[in-house]
Parts: structure tokens; C-alpha cells; sequence
């Protein structure tokens, strides 16, 4: 903001062109407005045209003042189909082609920017920003039990805790991650951990960048005090400014219920959401419907796919599962000829959708549990719905929610490297019927604790109001 400007501060957010990124990003972005703050949000070109297609944002974001969307090239060719994981193609693709543009763009932002918070996920934005001479505050989409291991990378490497040396070895407890020495085993290290160490070019992306942000003016995490305390504490001997001011979804749905705010929060999607799961919960029993989802990356094999479905069906109990169409790796010239008795099962308990409004169906009264790849977003909604889950991690951060989820918060399960029929039935069957009493109690504990942490003089609530009050004294 410059100087004796009347101007509220304006912030520039950027988040890396995936849909976990982009929701919690957005909500963020939602947040600030609220709070009075001028926001410019850019996304990728791609994105914005299906987020226009999808959703209502454009409409929702034009009552902020002070707002604008803006766009970029992702640098891929137009013909790429984008689909998956591609985080690697992404980056290389954005590094060279979209921080020229960016740079160019952000110049000629007006009013001018008091800060950027860019993807902490992604290197060039702050490399941008420094050279234009805007401060960044770093927002990282992901667990601050993740982020904290991955800063921890460099000392497993040098304590020889990592790379892993082979499969016997995924049950050591790994000694290198400060306040993880008596649970964490190598298995629920992030997936990248388990290849031969910095030689993967995924592990030595998440290393920068997550040592990168200590050149940021703060930190932004999507998580709650009661959730990570020690974790955060961790963190907070590393890095000065850390924002936990989480959990965002439940975090604006406060805000938006405020009486002078008459909107209510929709969705961020970039698929196209079915509605009809809803009226099909509508018709089902309360809290008897497991909800399956694996999120907007993780692509499973055709063996993978008819364990679960399999296990599902034989489990006896009603499932809503999100099918999108690029969720299994097809072989070529395959026949989709699926055994009678699994269409038979679907067609009596279960339905399949391409996308669903998942935070709505999480807070349904039918939707009684979740198995889910622990993604964090997804995660995180299902805390703040109080529904237990099995978490079957895919990749990246998945594997050490999915043992915070099992083992230090006792939310559900974790399936964790096990894609088998019969342990999908059992699972299934322990959470929704045979242990079910005590995942719900925990559940519904920390579902009270997310809401309380958003309340008036909640941690989350009171981060919000730092983070806003350190923007406002930030001049570009
Ligand atoms: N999601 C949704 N409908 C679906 C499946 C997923 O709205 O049918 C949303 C979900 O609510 C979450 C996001 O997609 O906000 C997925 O993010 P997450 O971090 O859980 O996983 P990722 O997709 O990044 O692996």
C-alpha cells in the first residue's frame, strides 16, 4: 500500500493450478474480502474457464469490493490433458513460461500490491515477488505434520534414516522429526520419502520449497491449534510468522452465516457436480452411507479399484462413491465387462458419481463414515463434519495424515500400503458398525474443537486477525 493511500491493503494470492490448492485458496481469498482487504486471485487459464463453467464464483466474488480475478498461462501445451498427477510437468512448465508473464502482470496491478501469498508449493512466486520487491507470505495447502516432516528431510538424509533401504525396513520409527520420535514409521513418511532419497526430483522439489519458505515473511497454514498444536510448536522454533488459521472451510462458513453476510458458501469445483447424490442421501437411513472419494489426482489400478469395490459390495453396508472419469488407469483395447454380483451390489446399496459437492454430503445426516485418500482438504472436511474415516493414502502427504488420523487423533483407520477385499470389508464394517462408538466419540470431540477454533477469540480466529493486521502493516 503506499503511503497516506486510503486504500484498503490489496493481496495478490496464487495458487498452484490444482484443485486441492485452488478451493482452499479461494476461501482464503473469500476470507480477506470479508475482512475488508482488497484481492486480486489468479489462476491458471485452464482453470478459470472450468471454474467458470461449474461453479457461480464469478458471481459470488463480484459483491467483494476491491476483488478481481485475474489469469495466466499454466505453460503447458493446449492438447494436455492434465489430468493426474503431473505436479513435476506443472512446475517445470510454470517456472519457465508463467513467471515472465506473472512478473509482467503483477507490475501493472492497480492499486499496488501490499503482499503476495503465494503457493508454498511452488518456487517461482516468491523468486517473482523478490525480484519486484513485493514481501510474500507463504500459504501452504497441506498438513503442518507434512510440511514439518518434509523440513526435516535434510536431517533424515544426513541421520542415514532415509532413503529407505527396502521394504523390511517400513516399519522403523523414524528418530529425525521432532515430536514424531515414538509413532512415526518410515511407511507414513510422504510417498516421495520412499524413493532413493534426493535423487527424486518430487523430493527435492518439496524439500526447496518447504526450506524456501523460511525467506517469507509468514507462513499459512490450513489447520487448528487443537489439531497440530505440537506440530506447530515445532515449526514456530523454524519460522517467526505462522498463521494457523484453519480450518478454512468452516472458518468462512462462519463468516458467511454472520447475519450482514447474507450469501452462503458454494462450491470451488472443476468438475461438474451431480447433484443427485444428494436427493439419493435424502432417501437413506441416518449415518448409514460410507462415502468414498480418492480426491482430484490419485489414479488407481483396475485390480486396486475391484479390491475396494469388491470389499464394498460384500460389506453389505450403502455407499456413495466418487467416480471421476480418469480415476482408474485404463489398458488399451480392455472391455468394461464388470462381475454381475458387484452391479447387482451397487444397484441395491450404492451409487456411483463423477463429483460431488463433498463438503454437503460429509454434513449430510445419511453419511455416517468416510474412506478417503487423506488428502488434506478432505481431511479436514471430514473433521469438521465429525465423520470417522479409513484412509487409503495415494501419495505425497497422504501417508503421514493417514497415521495421524489412525494413531494420534483416533479419528478411523488407516489402510495404509494394504488394497485388499477382505480388509476392506472388515474395515469397512469396524467403522460403521463394530467400533464404531469410539471413532464416533473422537470424531465428534474434534469436530466441536474446529468450531470452536473459528468462534470469537478461537485460535483460528485469532490468527486470521494477525495475519490481517500484520497485511495492513506491510507497504510494498
Ligand atoms: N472434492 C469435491 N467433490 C468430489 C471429490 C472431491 O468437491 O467429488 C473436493 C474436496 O472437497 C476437496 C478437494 O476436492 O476440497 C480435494 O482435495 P484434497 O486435498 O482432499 O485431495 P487432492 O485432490 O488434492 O488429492
Amino acid at each position: 500500500m503506499e503511503k497516506g493511500s486510503s486504500n484498503p491493503p490489496h493481496v495478490l494470492i496464487f495458487p498452484l493450478p490444482a484443485q486441492g490448492h485452488v478451493n482452499s485458496m479461494l476461501k482464503l481469498a473469500e476470507l480477506l474480502c470479508l475482512s475488508g482487504l482488497y484481492v486480486t486471485f489468479v489462476n491458471s487459464e485452464h482453470n478459470h474457464e472450468r471454474l467458470v463453467r461449474f461453479t457461480d464464483l464469478q458471481v459470488r466474488f463480484s459483491q467483494y469490493q476491491g476483488f478481481q480475478f485475474k489469469t495466466v498461462a499454466d505453460g503447458l501445451p493446449v492438447e494436455h490433458q492434465r489430468t493426474g498427477y503431473k505436479f513435476l510437468e506443472t512446475f517445470e512448465a510454470m517456472k519457465v513460461v508463467t513467471k515472465p508473464i506473472f512478473k509482467e502482470m503483477v507490475k501493472g496491478i492497480t492499486p499496488s500490491l501490499s503482499c503476495i501469498i503465494g503457493d508454498g508449493a511452488s518456487e517461482f512466486v516468491l523468486e517473482a515477488a523478490i525480484e519486484i520487491g513485493i514481501p510474500v507470505i507463504h500459504f501452504r495447502t497441506v498438513s503442518s505434520c507434512s510440511f514439518w516432516s518434509y523440513f526435516c528431510i535434510p536431517d533424515m538424509i544426513k541421520a542415514g534414516e532415509i532413503p529407505i533401504k527396502g521394504s523390511e525396513e517400513m516399519d522403523r520409527i523414524v528418530t529425525t522429526v521432532p515430536g514424531m520420535e515414538t509413532f512415526l514409521r518410515c511407511r507414513d513418511l510422504p510417498s516421495f520419502c520412499r524413493v532413493d532419497g534426493m535423487s527424486d526430483l518430487n523430493l527435492q522439489v518439496m524439500t526447496n520449497c518447504t526450506r524456501q519458505s523460511l525467506r517469507a515473511r509468514g507462513l499459512i497454514l490450513n489447520t487448528f491449534e487443537d489439531l497440530e498444536g505440537p506440530t506447530l510448536s515445532q515449526i514456530r522454533r523454524r519460522f517467526s510468522n505462522v498463521y494457523s488459521i484453519g480450518h478454512l472451510h468452516e472458518h468462512l462458513r462462519k463468516k458467511l452465516i454472520e447475519p450482514k453476510h447474507q450469501t452462503h458458501q458454494s462450491s470451488n469445483s472443476l468438475w461438474e457436480v451431480d447433484r443427485n447424490c444428494m436427493s439419493w442421501l435424502d432417501k437413506q437411513p441416518s449415518k448409514s452411507v460410507l462415502y468414498v472419494s480418492f480426491g482430484s489426482l490419485a489414479v488407481t489400478t483396475k485390480e486396486q479399484f475391484l479390491e475396494f469395490w469388491h470389499g464394498l459390495v460384500d460389506s453389505k453396508k450403502r455407499f456413495l462413491w466418487v467416480m471421476r472419469a480418469d480415476s482408474v488407469a485404463k489398458r488399451d483395447g480392455e472391455a468394461e465387462d464388470y462381475p454381475p454380483e458387484l452391479v447387482e451390489g451397487t444397484k441395491e446399496r450404492g451409487l456411483i458419481v463423477e463429483w460431488t459437492p463433498q463438503e454437503e454430503v460429509l454434513a449430510h445426516e445419511a453419511v455416517g463414515g468416510f474412506l478417503t485418500h487423506g488428502g488434506w482438504n478432505s481431511t479436514l472436511e471430514s473433521i469438521a463434519a465429525g465423520v470417522p474415516m479409513i484412509c487409503w493414502p495415494y501419495f505425497a502427504d497422504q501417508q503421514i495424515n493417514s497415521r495421524f488420523v489412525g494413531e494420534v487423533w483416533k479419528l478411523g483407520l488407516d489402510m495404509k500400503d494394504v488394497c485388499d477385499r477382505k480388509v476392506v470389508e472388515k474395515m469397512v464394517n469396524d467403522l460403521m458398525e463394530d467400533k464404531r462408538e469410539e471413532f464416533v466419540r473422537s470424531a465428534a470431540k474434534m469436530a466441536e474443537l474446529a468450531r470452536n477454533s473459528v468462534s470469537e477469540g478461537g485460535s483460528s480466529s485469532h490468527n486470521l486477525n494477525c495475519l490481517i493486521e500484520d497485511i495492513r502493516l506491510m507497504i510494498g
